[in-house]
């Protein structure tokens, strides 16, 4: 499949890979800092007419969305697949979970509506949610569909428009996703797409009309644009990378536990903020660490499991294998020697990875690896594991697998996270629940879906009102 996108004259042509195979996908225009602004000047253009249109008739074009997505669903999983790398499976999973989001915006005339109360005789107040203006929405690699649809169909929905920057990995789902919605009724300039790196994102964090940032990616990025938007008095709200810990205790479902957590730290190339990266193995968990090292060694890549983004995450990643087991970690399964899958020689493959007997002190303990590895620490007692889990400067997601109700009560309470899964290793919070971290997985105040994300695209406008009868009244009054 190979797909050409030109929005732009004037800039420069950047090839889309396939990272399963290195095969070019398609291309697209790197928008050039003029053309970064004036897609912010149309966006501000289509202000008037689509903040002014009644929140019943912007949910309109959310519910057509979702039914475009949905007659398109084989369609973009697989557009999107070409792009990422990950199995059409994963893209469709992924893309339906951003549909939950369209839905969601699709019912805000259900949840927008302000509060209004007579605070003393005569004399009333009443909330009304005001849109931003024009809004930008930066979003990484690793779901080209289903994070831009955290944040597209809901500033939208509460009446701002949108200037998108998909990542430069993915850049094709997010101009298919635009398309999708000018089909759905969209003005066109209410939602506008540019394509680059950091020069993209710097033009639209300095542009003025921008009001609000809606960003997610790594924590580096992140602060970087958080602490310059809010320099400039922007709302922002910035999801950064993750180091999500899975404690397993010794009465977990031994079966059930293990194929989770094989999931979990597998699913998406282990390319999720909700991967699971650290296992925390309570007592004497010698048998679940061989059923999940067993079942990891079954994963195939190319039939269960997709490639990396690029050759420099590859390397990345192999460079932490090193690493741990130089400084004396167990390989219990070595996803270096995996292997490409037939006509993957030229894509950026490496199998699932156990490393056994990690210690806090070692970087795949500490920092955030972004693939298929495991590390395992093992430790005496749940406080232990706590004590772990909680000296991470990341916060998104912690999980725990047990039968025991009060020890999953004792780690729900004392997570250093904001995303708690029991005998659930990916707890993304599904609608109408929002999703966010906390500490170096967050910059800024919120959520990026559910009420928090409501709150965030909008500002209110707070009314006191008193009536007082004409003195001059007539038959009117
Ligand atoms: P990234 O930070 O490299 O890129 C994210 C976005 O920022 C992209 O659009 C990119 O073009 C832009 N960018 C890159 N460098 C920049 C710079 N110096 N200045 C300004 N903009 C820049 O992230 P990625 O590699 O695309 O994605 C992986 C990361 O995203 C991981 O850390 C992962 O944990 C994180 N992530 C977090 C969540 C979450 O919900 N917390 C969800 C998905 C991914």
């Amino acid at each position: 499949m190979t797909t050409h996108i030109s929005e732009q004259a004037q800039s420069t042509r950047h090839e889309v890979f396939n990272p399963a195979s290195g095969e070019v996908v398609g291309h697209v225009d790197w928008s050039t800092p003029e053309q970064v602004n004036a897609a912010v000047e149309a966006a501000a253009g289509a202000y008037p007419d689509w903040s002014g249109r009644p929140v019943k008739e912007r949910a309109q074009v959310m519910f057509r969305l979702k039914q475009v997505i949905e007659s398109s669903l084989d369609e973009l999983s697989e557009l999107c697949s070409a792009e990422n790398g990950k199995t059409v499976a994963e893209s469709k999973a992924g893309i339906l979970k951003g549909v939950e989001v369209v839905e969601y915006a699709a019912s805000l005339p259900q949840l927008i509506a302000g509060q209004y109360l007579e605070v003393s005789r005569g004399v009333s107040c009443r909330t009304v949610r005001d849109p931003l203006g024009v809004a930008a929405s930066i979003t990484p690699f690793n779901f080209p569909v289903m994070v831009p649809l955290w944040m597209i169909p809901l500033a939208l929905g509460c009446g701002n428009t949108l200037v998108h920057k998909p990542s430069e990995h993915v850049p094709l789902s997010a101009v298919r996703l635009r398309e999708y919605l000018l089909e759905a009724g969209l003005p066109g300039d209410a939602c506008r797409v540019v394509h680059g790196g950091r020069q993209a994102v710097e033009t639209l964090v300095e542009n003025p009309a921008v009001r609000a940032i809606g960003f997610v990616g790594s924590s580096r990025v992140a602060e970087i644009v958080y602490r310059r938007a809010t320099s400039l008095n922007k709302r922002v709200l910035a999801l950064g990378g993750a180091k999500n810990h899975l404690v397993l205790l010794p009465d977990a479902d031994p079966e059930a536990s293990a194929r989770n957590i094989v999931d979990s730290f597998t699913g998406c190339c282990g390319q999720r903020c909700m991967a699971a990266s650290v296992l925390l193995a309570v007592g004497g968990a010698q048998e679940m660490i061989s059923a999940v090292a067993e079942k990891a060694r079954r994963i195939l890549p190319g039939r269960d499991m997709g490639p990396v983004i690029s050759a420099e995450a590859l390397k990345k990643i192999t460079a932490y294998i090193d690493q741990a087991q130089a400084d004396g970690a167990e390989v219990l399964v070595d996803g270096r020697e995996a292997g490409p899958p037939a006509g993957g020689e030229k894509g950026f493959w490496i199998g699932p990875t156990v490393l056994d007997r990690v210690t806090p002190e070692m970087s795949v303990a500490r920092e955030e690896i972004f693939g298929p590895v495991l590390s395992v620490i093992r430790v005496s007692t749940v406080e232990e594991a706590l004590a772990v889990e909680r000296a991470s400067e990341y916060g998104n997601a912690a999980a725990v697998y047990t039968q025991n109700g009060f020890l999953a009560r004792r780690c729900i309470d004392s997570f250093n996270s904001s995303m708690i899964g029991v005998n659930i290793g990916v707890p993304v919070p599904r609608e109408p629940f929002s999703f966010g971290g906390r500490n170096r997985s967050r910059f800024g105040y919120g959520d990026i879906t559910g009420a928090g994300a409501i709150e965030f695209w909008t500002q209110t406008r707070k009314i006191t009102e008193r009536w007082s009868p004409r003195k001059d009244a007539d038959w009117m009054s």
